[in-house]
């Protein structure tokens, strides 16, 4: 987190009815905009992206709507799992979570039988527990193309400001993210973006509400004001990191997460281990998720690391912990912060006795070398 968006965090608290507040909602919202590549609204909420997941469904669907979801990995099952507790008919599909979801696995689930009654399609773009990104320009194409009626959801909790996406040209109907990570705040904010569809679809939605209402969001946006108390501070390390985002400008930022994480890949093939995601095109630009090889328990490594170096790599989640690690290099980070980390990975896998051939780091600084001469 930049140390920025921290300062701007500590000012003191404003009236969240005066004038002052109202400029900066315009002004958040409106910016918001251009991250999510859209012209429609985008919402804030004072929660975790876990609310924006159950604003997107409470917004939309009613009960016994069905929802097809895939098991792309622990995020998406959770998302399924929620859209379950509110009485929707989830049809959750078997998947490779090594290998992104592609258009024409969506379209064969639409066509059978079952998924007649599909009112929405949840896809997440970034699956943080195993660092692999699908191509929801393709799902998208392949949906309108087909004129499937569903609305297409998809979470962007990290890969927004990470990688790239655009929420009206690929026609998308619900976006929905986290203030913690490509936008560089504290958790504590989520965003949606929503289509003229998704608001149709509002207006007749059976499902109840109160807190993720969009209808009373809207009208409050309208004037530049919340239905309820807003988190001020987190706004302004919200206006900060957008400042940043912009001086930096959204297709550098996304280049030098591209740049860091083929660095990183770099490190983990030349120690000799194997990437959770099978095809290198598929791999996060946010995360790189490290198989280890049998016998080796990632959890201990993972203590090694945090034990010797006071770093914390990302546990495996559900079915994969123990197996794999995860490598942060998302949000504010640079090519000399991710080589400390990769320093910090190779040390600790060297400690804990993993056997591995020391020369990731070197890999990793020759891929930054050769990239830097490219540009
Ligand atoms: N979706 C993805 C892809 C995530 O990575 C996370 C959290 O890391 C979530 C959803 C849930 O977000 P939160 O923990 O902010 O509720």
């Amino acid at each position: 987190m930049p140390d920025r968006v921290l300062r701007a965090m500590s000012r003191p608290t404003i009236d969240h009815r005066g004038p002052e507040f109202q400029a900066m909602t315009h002004r958040l919202l409106g910016e918001m905009k251009l991250v999510f590549r859209t012209e429609h609204p985008v919402l804030i909420y004072p929660s975790s992206a876990t609310g924006a997941w159950e604003a997107a469904i409470t917004n939309v669907l009613s009960p016994g709507d069905g929802v097809l979801a895939f098991n792309q990995g622990f995020f998406a099952e959770k998302w399924a799992e929620v859209a379950g507790r509110f009485g929707l008919n989830v049809q959750f599909k078997p998947w490779d979570s090594r290998r992104g979801l592609t258009a024409d696995a969506v379209m064969e689930a639409l066509h059978s039988e079952r998924a007649r009654n599909v009112k929405a399609i949840l896809v997440v773009h970034n699956e943080t527990s195993t660092g692999v990104t699908s191509d929801v320009a393709a799902i998208g194409n392949a949906l309108r193309e087909s004129s499937c009626p569903a609305l297409l959801m998809v979470d962007t909790v990290s890969s927004l400001g990470a990688t790239d996406f655009r929420h009206d040209e690929w026609e998308v109907d619900v976006t929905v993210t986290g203030s913690q990570k490509g936008l560089m705040l504290p958790p504590g904010l989520s965003f949606v973006a929503l289509s003229p569809r998704a608001l149709a679809a509002s207006e007749s939605s059976g499902l109840p509400n109160s807190y993720w209402s969009w209808r009373d969001h809207l009208e409050f946006n309208k004037n530049g004001f919340f239905p309820y108390t807003p988190a001020t501070n987190l706004f302004f390390g919200l206006d900060e990191a957008l400042s940043m985002l912009r001086e930096e400008g959204l297709p550098d930022v996304l280049q030098r997460h591209t740049r860091l994480a083929g660095a990183a890949r770099a490190a983990v093939s030349a120690w000799g281990l194997e990437g959770y995601p099978l095809e290198p095109a598929e791999s996060s630009n946010a995360l790189t998720a490290v198989m280890m090889p049998d016998g080796v328990d990632a959890d201990e490594v993972r203590r090694i690391v945090l034990e010797q170096f006071d770093m914390s790599l990302g546990t495996g989640l559900g079915k994969l912990q123990g197996r794999i690690f995860r490598v942060g290099h998302l949000g504010h980070f640079n090519a000399l912060s991710l080589m400390g980390t990769l320093a910090g990975v190779e040390m600790g896998l060297v400690s804990a006795g993993v056997p591995v051939n020391r020369e990731g780091v070197s890999a990793a600084m020759e891929f930054l070398l050769n990239k830097s001469k490219a540009e």
